[in-house]
Protein backbone atom coordinates (compact mmCIF):
# COMPACT_ATOMS: atom_id res chain seq x y z
CA UNK A 1 0.00 0.00 0.00
CA UNK A 2 2.76 2.25 1.42
CA UNK A 3 4.81 1.28 -1.90
CA UNK A 4 1.60 2.08 -4.08
CA UNK A 5 1.52 5.06 -2.42
CA UNK A 6 5.14 6.09 -3.14
CA UNK A 7 4.71 5.17 -6.80
CA UNK A 8 1.51 7.59 -7.19
CA UNK A 9 3.63 10.32 -5.91
CA UNK A 10 6.53 10.03 -7.82
CA UNK A 11 4.08 9.75 -10.99
CA UNK A 12 1.99 12.84 -9.62
CA UNK A 13 5.81 15.20 -9.90
CA UNK A 14 7.08 13.51 -12.46
CA UNK A 15 3.82 14.54 -14.53
CA UNK A 16 4.14 18.30 -12.93
CA UNK A 17 7.82 18.48 -13.86
CA UNK A 18 6.38 17.30 -18.04
CA UNK A 19 4.21 19.67 -17.96
CA UNK A 20 6.05 22.52 -16.36
CA UNK A 21 7.83 22.17 -19.32
CA UNK A 22 6.20 22.41 -21.95
CA UNK A 23 4.81 25.67 -19.98
CA UNK A 24 8.39 27.04 -20.82
CA UNK A 25 8.31 25.59 -24.33
CA UNK A 26 10.65 22.81 -23.27
CA UNK A 27 10.53 19.88 -25.10
CA UNK A 28 13.07 17.70 -23.12
CA UNK A 29 15.74 18.40 -20.58
CA UNK A 30 18.49 17.97 -23.42
CA UNK A 31 19.30 21.56 -25.11
CA UNK A 32 18.41 22.05 -28.23
CA UNK A 33 20.67 22.99 -31.07
CA UNK A 34 19.21 26.53 -31.49
CA UNK A 35 18.94 29.83 -29.19
CA UNK A 36 15.06 30.50 -28.81
CA UNK A 37 15.71 33.58 -26.79
CA UNK A 38 17.75 35.50 -25.60
CA UNK A 39 19.29 36.23 -21.96
CA UNK A 40 17.46 39.67 -21.60
CA UNK A 41 13.86 37.73 -23.27
CA UNK A 42 14.32 35.43 -20.19
CA UNK A 43 15.38 37.58 -17.67
CA UNK A 44 11.89 39.60 -18.89
CA UNK A 45 9.64 36.09 -18.77
CA UNK A 46 11.53 35.99 -15.02
CA UNK A 47 9.84 38.93 -14.14
CA UNK A 48 9.63 39.66 -10.85
CA UNK A 49 9.40 35.48 -10.23
CA UNK A 50 6.76 34.12 -7.75
CA UNK A 51 6.74 30.52 -8.94
CA UNK A 52 8.38 29.41 -5.82
CA UNK A 53 8.36 30.05 -1.63
CA UNK A 54 11.90 31.59 -2.13
CA UNK A 55 9.94 34.98 -3.71
CA UNK A 56 8.97 35.54 -0.05
CA UNK A 57 12.41 36.13 1.48
CA UNK A 58 14.70 37.42 -0.96
CA UNK A 59 15.94 40.99 -1.34
CA UNK A 60 17.08 40.33 -5.33
CA UNK A 61 16.80 37.78 -7.74
CA UNK A 62 20.26 36.97 -8.95
CA UNK A 63 19.84 36.03 -12.52
CA UNK A 64 23.59 35.40 -13.62
CA UNK A 65 26.70 37.68 -14.83
CA UNK A 66 28.96 37.73 -17.48
CA UNK A 67 30.01 36.72 -21.72
CA UNK A 68 26.13 35.88 -23.46
CA UNK A 69 28.60 34.01 -25.72
CA UNK A 70 30.85 32.59 -23.33
CA UNK A 71 32.79 29.22 -24.34
CA UNK A 72 32.62 28.14 -20.73
CA UNK A 73 29.58 28.98 -17.80
CA UNK A 74 30.04 28.10 -14.34
CA UNK A 75 26.35 26.64 -12.17
CA UNK A 76 26.43 26.97 -8.61
CA UNK A 77 23.90 26.23 -6.23
CA UNK A 78 21.94 29.27 -5.29
CA UNK A 79 22.89 32.79 -4.09
CA UNK A 80 23.75 33.54 -0.21
CA UNK A 81 23.59 36.79 1.96
CA UNK A 82 25.91 39.12 -0.23
CA UNK A 83 24.55 37.56 -3.20
CA UNK A 84 20.85 38.49 -2.39
CA UNK A 85 22.00 41.94 -1.13
CA UNK A 86 23.96 42.39 -4.33
CA UNK A 87 21.68 40.80 -6.80
CA UNK A 88 25.05 38.84 -8.70
CA UNK A 89 26.03 36.06 -8.49
CA UNK A 90 29.61 34.48 -6.38
CA UNK A 91 30.63 38.23 -4.80
CA UNK A 92 30.93 36.72 -1.01
CA UNK A 93 33.76 34.82 0.20
CA UNK A 94 32.98 31.56 -1.70
CA UNK A 95 32.78 33.97 -4.65
CA UNK A 96 36.02 35.58 -4.34
CA UNK A 97 37.66 32.06 -4.37
CA UNK A 98 35.67 31.34 -7.54
CA UNK A 99 37.04 34.63 -8.80
CA UNK A 100 40.48 33.16 -7.85
CA UNK A 101 39.95 30.25 -9.80
CA UNK A 102 39.00 31.96 -13.13
CA UNK A 103 42.07 34.30 -12.77
CA UNK A 104 43.88 31.09 -12.68
CA UNK A 105 42.73 30.01 -15.99
CA UNK A 106 43.74 32.63 -17.12
CA UNK A 107 40.23 34.32 -18.08
CA UNK A 108 38.00 36.94 -16.33
CA UNK A 109 34.74 36.56 -14.69
CA UNK A 110 33.53 38.86 -17.89
CA UNK A 111 34.61 36.09 -20.25
CA UNK A 112 32.94 33.45 -18.30
CA UNK A 113 28.73 33.51 -17.63
CA UNK A 114 28.23 32.58 -14.16
CA UNK A 115 24.87 31.55 -12.71
CA UNK A 116 22.87 29.17 -10.39
CA UNK A 117 20.40 26.69 -10.21
CA UNK A 118 18.16 28.25 -8.05
CA UNK A 119 17.82 32.25 -8.21
CA UNK A 120 16.60 33.68 -4.99
CA UNK A 121 18.56 32.96 -1.76
CA UNK A 122 16.91 29.94 0.75
CA UNK A 123 16.49 31.49 4.75
CA UNK A 124 19.83 30.87 5.96
CA UNK A 125 21.42 29.11 3.31
CA UNK A 126 19.80 26.23 3.73
CA UNK A 127 19.57 23.52 1.01
CA UNK A 128 17.16 24.27 -1.88
CA UNK A 129 14.27 21.62 -1.91
CA UNK A 130 12.87 20.27 -4.50
CA UNK A 131 10.06 22.14 -5.68
CA UNK A 132 12.45 25.28 -5.69
CA UNK A 133 14.92 23.48 -7.99
CA UNK A 134 11.67 22.49 -10.27
CA UNK A 135 10.54 25.80 -10.73
CA UNK A 136 13.63 27.25 -11.24
CA UNK A 137 15.58 25.13 -13.44
CA UNK A 138 13.91 25.85 -16.32
CA UNK A 139 15.10 29.47 -16.35
CA UNK A 140 18.60 27.94 -16.31
CA UNK A 141 17.75 25.62 -19.11
CA UNK A 142 17.02 28.68 -21.22
CA UNK A 143 20.13 30.67 -20.33
CA UNK A 144 21.86 27.61 -21.34
CA UNK A 145 20.22 27.74 -24.57
CA UNK A 146 20.46 31.07 -25.27
CA UNK A 147 24.48 30.68 -24.44
CA UNK A 148 25.57 27.91 -25.75
CA UNK A 149 28.49 27.39 -23.64
CA UNK A 150 31.14 24.66 -25.18
CA UNK A 151 31.72 23.47 -21.07
CA UNK A 152 29.75 23.50 -18.13
CA UNK A 153 31.49 23.55 -14.80
CA UNK A 154 29.12 22.66 -12.06
CA UNK A 155 30.05 23.47 -8.71
CA UNK A 156 28.73 21.60 -6.20
CA UNK A 157 26.05 18.27 -5.48
CA UNK A 158 23.22 20.86 -6.47
CA UNK A 159 24.44 21.81 -9.49
CA UNK A 160 25.79 18.61 -10.70
CA UNK A 161 22.63 16.76 -9.57
CA UNK A 162 20.42 19.10 -11.14
CA UNK A 163 22.08 19.90 -14.26
CA UNK A 164 23.05 15.54 -14.93
CA UNK A 165 19.68 14.38 -13.45
CA UNK A 166 21.57 12.19 -10.82
CA UNK A 167 21.48 11.00 -7.58
CA UNK A 168 25.21 10.02 -7.74
CA UNK A 169 27.45 12.03 -5.23
CA UNK A 170 29.69 14.98 -6.11
CA UNK A 171 32.71 13.11 -5.83
CA UNK A 172 31.84 10.11 -8.27
CA UNK A 173 30.75 13.21 -10.56
CA UNK A 174 33.53 15.33 -10.56
CA UNK A 175 36.59 15.35 -12.59
CA UNK A 176 34.80 13.69 -15.66
CA UNK A 177 32.83 15.38 -18.39
CA UNK A 178 29.59 14.06 -18.74
CA UNK A 179 27.06 15.43 -21.41
CA UNK A 180 24.14 17.76 -21.50
CA UNK A 181 22.70 17.66 -25.08
CA UNK A 182 25.61 17.89 -26.79
CA UNK A 183 27.49 20.21 -23.63
CA UNK A 184 30.32 18.94 -21.99
CA UNK A 185 29.83 19.35 -18.38
CA UNK A 186 32.34 19.05 -16.01
CA UNK A 187 31.49 18.38 -11.90
CA UNK A 188 34.12 19.97 -9.50
CA UNK A 189 33.72 20.93 -5.39
CA UNK A 190 31.80 23.93 -4.72
CA UNK A 191 34.17 27.38 -3.47
CA UNK A 192 32.22 27.42 -0.53
CA UNK A 193 33.36 23.59 0.35
CA UNK A 194 37.18 24.56 -0.52
CA UNK A 195 36.46 27.52 2.21
CA UNK A 196 35.81 24.31 4.88
CA UNK A 197 38.03 21.88 3.18
CA UNK A 198 41.05 23.59 1.34
CA UNK A 199 43.16 20.30 1.36
CA UNK A 200 40.64 19.72 -1.84
CA UNK A 201 41.64 22.54 -3.67
CA UNK A 202 44.31 20.56 -5.88
CA UNK A 203 41.69 17.86 -6.96
CA UNK A 204 39.39 21.26 -7.96
CA UNK A 205 42.69 22.90 -9.91
CA UNK A 206 43.11 19.16 -11.85
CA UNK A 207 39.31 19.72 -13.18
CA UNK A 208 39.70 23.39 -14.29
CA UNK A 209 43.08 22.28 -16.03
CA UNK A 210 41.02 19.70 -18.18
CA UNK A 211 38.45 22.20 -18.60
CA UNK A 212 41.66 24.43 -19.88
CA UNK A 213 42.69 21.48 -22.50
CA UNK A 214 39.24 21.23 -23.97
CA UNK A 215 38.67 24.78 -24.37
CA UNK A 216 42.25 25.19 -25.95
CA UNK A 217 43.03 28.03 -22.75
CA UNK A 218 46.65 28.24 -22.59
CA UNK A 219 48.32 27.86 -19.19
CA UNK A 220 49.38 31.02 -18.18
CA UNK A 221 53.22 31.32 -17.41
CA UNK A 222 53.45 31.21 -13.92
CA UNK A 223 51.74 28.48 -12.55
CA UNK A 224 48.73 30.53 -11.02
CA UNK A 225 46.45 27.73 -9.03
CA UNK A 226 43.93 29.07 -6.92
CA UNK A 227 45.06 29.09 -3.21
S1 LIG B 1 14.02 30.76 -6.83
FE1 LIG B 1 13.56 30.92 -9.02
S2 LIG B 1 11.45 30.15 -9.21
FE2 LIG B 1 11.79 30.63 -7.04
S3 LIG B 1 11.03 32.73 -6.84
FE3 LIG B 1 13.26 32.83 -7.22
S4 LIG B 1 13.44 33.11 -9.44
FE4 LIG B 1 11.35 32.37 -9.03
Amino acid sequence: MENRRTLASLARGLLAKVSWYQEMGIEEMKVPPHTPLTLEEIRTQLGDCQRCKLCATRKNIVYGSGDPHAALMFVGEGPGEEEDLQGLPFVGRAGQLLTDMIKAMGLTREEVYIANIIKCRPPKNRNPQPDEILSCEPFLMKQIQAIRPKVICALGTFSAQTLLQTKLPISALRGKFHDLGGIKVLPTFHPAYLLRSPGEKPKVWEDLQKIMAELNLKKPEKKNSPS
